[in-house]
């Protein structure tokens, strides 16, 4: 169903600059059947400003290169639904679970690894709760709770708030973690009462940004980063390293420094997961050992993402040196 901040990012994209664009995306209207476009008014903001709008562009445009199917990539990936530990809960790493919240985002990008997952089958959603409860109040070790998606934050305030008012029954539950693209694609989400939602809550509370290149720091992102900053959240950023997007050390060196500019930390620079249908935003190894090498020249340490690659069945990510 089409949520009311849904653009089409096409339709933005008329005229002649946008039919360049377009060219430079290797757009093709097919590939919206494989995985459907999706797009906010925010990233054509910020494809207009764009120093590199292809960075931008790729990143949400459907392309002829989905239609490729290549050996060796998968529908999952990183082994997600083996790790099931019931509907919608990911208890795969110690100490911290992953709730998939929400079955949907603001934007499709289109490198997605979860682009074929099948949230309707395996969603956290309001009717089985009871059930997530009842596992976490099992599981005392477990002192964290990730909510992902797809991205969490297109539950409504209310809805988050009768979640996390189950939450905080739990005495051992200590931080809630977010992972969202909204604080940059669409930072209207981080209104007022979504601040107030913050203010309540009893936990640690920690945002993982998902920014891959520097482009997409709009004016309104920022405002809506020093936001949840000023509310006492901690912010990182994971990036994906993705062909003809972020794969050179510039690019990411300067959105290290453009995060720090706004408070966030960058956290993790994941290399792609093989799924399929993308296969041409995959970077080889030795390329990206190469451009990590020299990052790791240019940044202090506390602005050097980790270099990280999820391994299917692994406890915990694992580190690319
Ligand atoms: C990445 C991930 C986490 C969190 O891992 P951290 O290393 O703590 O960031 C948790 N669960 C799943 C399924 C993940 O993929
Ligand atoms: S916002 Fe995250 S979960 Fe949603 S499509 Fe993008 S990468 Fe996938």
């Amino acid at each position: 169903m089409q949520k009311p901040w849904q653009l089409q990012l096409k339709q933005a994209l008329t005229g002649r600059s946008g039919h360049a664009l377009r060219q430079q995306a290797d757009y093709n209207e097919g590939a919206n059947d494989l995985f459907k476009m999706v797009c906010t008014d925010e990233i054509t903001r910020a494809i207009k400003q764009a120093h590199n709008p292809k960075a931008i562009i790729r990143q949400f445009l459907p392309a002829s290169a989905e239609h490729h199917v290549t050996e060796g990539y998968q529908q999952d990936p990183v082994g997600d639904q083996n790790a099931l530990a019931q509907q919608g809960i990911i208890h795969k790493y110690h100490g911290r679970v992953l709730l998939v919240a929400s079955g949907s985002c603001a934007v499709n990008c289109r490198y997605c690894f979860r682009r074929h997952f099948p949230y309707q089958q395996h969603l956290a959603s309001r009717h089985n709760w009871q059930a997530v409860i009842d596992y976490l109040s099992k599981h005392t070790e477990v002192h964290e709770i990730i909510l992902s998606g797809a991205d969490p934050l297109t539950l409504t305030t209310k809805t988050l708030t009768a979640l996390t008012d189950r939450l905080s029954d739990l005495d051992h539950i200590k931080t809630l973690r977010i992972h969202s693209r909204m604080a940059t694609v669409l930072p209207d989400r981080i209104d007022a009462d979504f601040l107030a939602w913050l203010d309540s809550l009893p936990f640690h509370k920690v945002l993982v940004n998902h920014i891959n290149h520097a482009d997409e720091l709009t004016q309104q992102a920022k405002t809506s980063l020093n936001q949840l900053k000023q509310h006492g959240v901690v912010l990182l950023n994971q990036s994906v390293l993705l062909k003809g997007i972020n794969d050179n050390a510039d690019d990411l060196v300067e959105l290290s420094h453009a995060l720090f500019k706004q408070g966030v930390l960058p956290y993790y620079l994941h290399l792609f997961d093989r799924v399929q249908n993308a296969a041409h935003f995959d970077v080889e190894l030795s390329q990206a050992q190469h451009i990590y090498a020299e990052m790791r020249r240019k940044l202090p340490g506390y602005l050097l993402p980790k270099l990280v690659k999820e391994i299917a069945g692994e406890k915990a990510k694992t580190p690319v040196l």
